[in-house]
């Protein structure tokens, strides 16, 4: 399989080369020459790891061996904690939720990452190369990318969150990882000002190329492409391919919900992809209006879909502009210049046949984990209830199933679980000890010359020469953990 850019003036990369690059050189995202289908036939009764093998080889073929990538994707779903990997928990009549909370980190990122986290691994070895991934994170995406890059030997991880404004659970999610490639920083500053230095590092030709800076954030096709399997196996556990199914996706920077999109396009029966978005609410305003324009960014309750911008729906929209690169760097251009554009009018039709949408407020989101839990006695934490709302008022046919994704476990957002239940929920047994784990971070001013010094002196890259291997790093940064734990 080969991937071309959104924009269509980029290279055309095999899967190899795409998941190292993360976004296009043209500004665009990556995505598949064509849409394989899928045999739903042959996946009746097996395992997740084995869906998950067979759904995503066509992406990897020609790059990946797939004995190689078979043990790679079972070995990633071997760890999670629960036998199923993403099971199904009955709501109501026709109304399911689909559990992605049983990765490490307790949040649907890890469906991906842990595999993505090994894909880079392999093909870093392959070519004899290392990375340093550098990451700003204002919550999940930073734990998750720590989880998933811990001890790889080819890799090593920096990731800046603000100090002090991401969450107890949150923080020593990330802080609690003491594998020796693996680098938190605090920064004095907001995560505007961690955003801002990763950007100004990326920026910078000479320090990227001296440390081979990379990224997995979410618009690596790789995270995509793993995400569509929890919808093929939900979709079969449900009546697939005989019966068709919608999904309700809490939805952020429209990754997850794209993944729903390719399942579709490679063959799931798939009636309604439901949007569920937050007051931050893009995609709502453009199935309503068929305006995409961005807003200023509202903090919520449900802090993982606080996005103003929704980079995946590029992938969508290159679609609806039926593979027309120009068009979409047309766009795109108008968004950056004007802040927006217009969507033509059989587009936005083409969108409604298959997407609906649906914002909840606060207010909304509590009422709605209140009555989860009234009515089924189960905690859910605010992402899911969103996602729940968003299916439950755009249902459709009654007689197809709803599929809402539990996208977190309610531990990570306890404060507002309590607040709607008057139940504060605990983590996970594997994770029970979280609080009583040694801590190790480092303090740093917010100033790039003092990040890009730290993050060079621990470069484990040929030109970047490594202060790893002397182990002299390390126990500086355990010095500054003691420090903070003596302040708090
Ligand atoms: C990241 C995240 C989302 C949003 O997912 P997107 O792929 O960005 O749309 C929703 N819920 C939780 C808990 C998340 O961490």
């Amino acid at each position: 399989m080969n991937y071309v850019s959104t924009r269509g003036a980029a290279p055309v990369l095999g899967f190899d080369d795409a998941l190292l690059a993360g976004l296009a050189p043209d500004g665009g995202l990556y995505v598949p020459e064509s849409w394989p289908r899928l045999d739903l036939d042959a996946l009746g009764g097996l395992a997740y790891a084995e869906v998950a093998t067979r759904v995503m080889a066509p992406f990897v073929a020609g790059r990946i061996e797939p004995e190689v990538f078979a043990r790679m994707v079972a070995e990633t779903y071997a760890g999670f904690g629960h036998p199923a990997v993403a099971p199904l928990r009955q709501i109501g009549d026709n109304d399911w939720l689909l559990e992605l909370f049983h990765g490490p980190t307790l949040a649907f990122k890890d469906y991906a990452l842990q595999l993505v986290g090994r894909l880079f691994d392999h093909v870093l070895a392959t070519r004899g190369r290392r990375v340093t991934i550098v990451g700003a994170t204002s919550g999940d995406t930073g734990s998750a990318a720590i989880e998933a890059l811990r001890d790889r030997a080819n890799v090593a991880v920096f990731i800046l969150h603000p100090e002090g404004r991401v969450s107890e659970v949150q923080r020593r999610q990330m802080t609690t990882v003491t594998a020796a490639n693996v680098h938190n920083i605090a920064i004095e500053g907001s995560f505007d000002d961690c955003q801002a230095m990763v950007k100004a590092m990326f920026a910078d030709a000479p320090f990227r190329e001296a440390h081979d800076l990379s990224a997995v954030n979410s618009i690596n096709w790789a995270r995509v492409m793993a995400q569509t399997v929890y919808y093929v196996t939900a979709a079969l556990a449900l009546g697939a391919p005989g019966r068709a199914v919608s999904f309700a996706v809490p939805t952020g920077n429209f990754g997850d919900v794209f993944a729903g999109y390719v399942a579709r396009r490679m063959g799931l029966p798939i009636e309604r992809l439901v949007i569920g978005t937050n007051a931050n609410d893009i995609l709502y305003r453009l199935l309503e209006t068929g305006r995409y324009d961005r807003g200023r960014v509202v903090p919520t309750l449900s802090p993982s879909m606080d996005i103003q911008v929704s980079s995946n729906f590029e992938r969508l929209l290159f679609d609806l502009c039926d593979r027309d690169g120009a068009r979409v760097a047309a766009l795109m251009a108008a968004l950056e210049s004007g802040g927006g554009f217009a969507v033509e009018a059989a587009q936005i039709e083409t969108a409604r046949a298959l997407f609906s949408a649906w914002r909840c407020d606060d207010d909304a989101t509590l009422a709605m984990i209140g009555e989860i839990h009234r009515d089924c006695g189960m905690l859910i934490d605010p992402h899911t209830a969103i996602g729940i709302a968003a299916g439950r008022a755009r249902r459709g046919a009654a007689r197809t199933p709803m599929v809402a994704l539990a996208t977190a476990h309610p531990a990570k957002f306890a404060d507002a679980v309590a607040r709607a239940t008057g139940i504060r929920p605990a983590l996970p047994e594997r994770l029970a000890d979280l609080d009583r784990r040694p801590e190790r971070v480092t303090r740093l001013p917010n100033s790039l010359a003092a990040v890009q010094a730290f993050i060079a002196e621990r470069s484990i890259t040929e030109k970047g020469k490594g202060g790893m291997e002397n182990g002299d790093g390390d126990a500086r940064e355990g010095e500054t953990a003691t420090t903070r734990a003596g302040r708090a």
